[in-house]
């Protein structure tokens, strides 16, 4: 597939959790296929949730949260 803005660039592919993520390396964007972005996001609200159970039982601090929501985003997006 080519990218719809650079209009040249092909496309690589990277997966995640099983799901497919198309992005350009010229200009950084992503697509999704149909239902990918639903996957992805729940994915994301379970990391999150057992980020939030972290904190209620060990009661991690705010800059740890922060860090670790930093880790799990850079390592999200890490194509
Ligand atoms: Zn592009």
């Amino acid at each position: 597939m080519i990218c719809p803005r650079c209009e040249n660039v092909g496309l690589l592919i990277s997966y995640k959790n099983s799901v497919e993520i198309d992005y350009c390396p010229e200009c950084g964007g992503i697509w999704l296929d149909q239902g990918e972005l639903r996957k992805i996001v729940e994915q994301s609200i379970e990391q999150f949730s057992s980020y939030k159970s972290d904190v209620n039982t060990v009661q991690t601090s705010t800059t740890n949260v922060s860090e670790k929501m930093s880790n799990f985003l850079n390592e999200f997006f890490k194509v």
